[in-house]
């Protein structure tokens, strides 16, 4: 049964106008990286609950969540709102199934995201669990714009403490910038940029984690199962394993 804390707020950061992060203290509670909570407030008459990803890696004594600040949404721009030292009521125990123990062995780990979606990646990063399972892992993010890019610093050491093992790849849609591919991620894996640009093979040795858009969900596993990569399920175990936030 869920269990609510009533955390307090630490920090809200805003990346851009439709983005931020905020960061809440509360008990540190045990959880697997990619895990998601539900975060609560009372707007109005109603107290209006959803899920979150942790960003941050398991014990930590704050919960960090990056949010998309959708407008005509009903908590999210009220999260958006919230000051240092407001409220908000965190449950535990986490739960999910996006999680790299329900990922079956692999050469190689490739981490799809767009938006919002890389959070559940960056806890994992935080842990020991993929630099001891995999032998290389690359980090796709995809954004509209460049901007839209967030925790690239965070990401980058990683970068320098794994220079062979881990490939960072931003990507974004809306403008040509470099260092960064343009595109989506479907047609970047047809067209094999994203494979050039990594050094790495995207085939059946590899486990594939996507999360983000539904549209590029739906089109990246439909390309990925063309090229015999079937999704993973507990009772029939694959190589793509999805998060869907709407
Ligand atoms: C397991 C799980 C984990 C999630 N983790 C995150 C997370 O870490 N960060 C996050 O921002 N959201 C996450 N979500 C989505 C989140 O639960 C809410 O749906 C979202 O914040 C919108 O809530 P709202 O009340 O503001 O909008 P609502 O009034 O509920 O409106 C919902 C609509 O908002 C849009 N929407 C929902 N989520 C997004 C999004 N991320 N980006 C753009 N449009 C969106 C969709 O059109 C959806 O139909 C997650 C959802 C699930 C199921």
């Amino acid at each position: 049964m869920a269990n609510w804390h009533v955390g307090e707020v630490i920090t809200n950061h805003r990346w851009t106008k439709t983005l931020f992060s905020i960061k809440v203290r509360c008990p540190a509670e045990n959880f697997i990286a990619g895990q998601f909570v539900r975060l609560a407030l009372q707007i109005g008459d109603d107290r209006v609950q959803r899920a979150y990803s942790l960003v941050n890696p398991p014990g930590t004594d704050y919960a960090e969540f990056y949010v998309t600040h959708v407008a005509d949404g009903l908590l999210s721009p009220a999260l958006a709102a919230l000051k240092p030292g407001d409220n908000v009521e965190v449950s535990y125990p986490a739960s999910g199934f996006f999680t790299l123990d329900e990922v079956p062995q692999g050469d190689n780990l490739w981490l799809l995201a767009t938006g919002t979606g890389v959070g559940p990646y960056l806890s994992m990063l935080a842990t020991d669990v993929p630099w001891q399972r995999f032998k290389h892992i690359i980090l796709v993010h995809a954004a509209r714009w460049s901007n839209e890019l967030s925790y690239a610093e965070l990401i980058q050491q990683w970068q320098q403490q794994y220079p062979d093992q881990f490939s960072y790849i931003p990507v974004v849609s809306r403008e040509n910038v470099p260092n960064t591919l343009n595109g989506r991620i479907p047609e970047l894996i047809s067209n094999k940029q994203l494979q050039q640009a990594s050094g790495q093979t995207l085939d059946d040795n590899s486990q594939v984690m996507i999360c983000g858009n539904p549209d590029m969900i739906k089109d990246t596993k439909t390309l990925l199962e063309s090229m015999g990569l079937q999704k993973n399920l507990r009772r029939k175990p694959g190589n793509v394993t999805v998060e869907q936030y709407w």
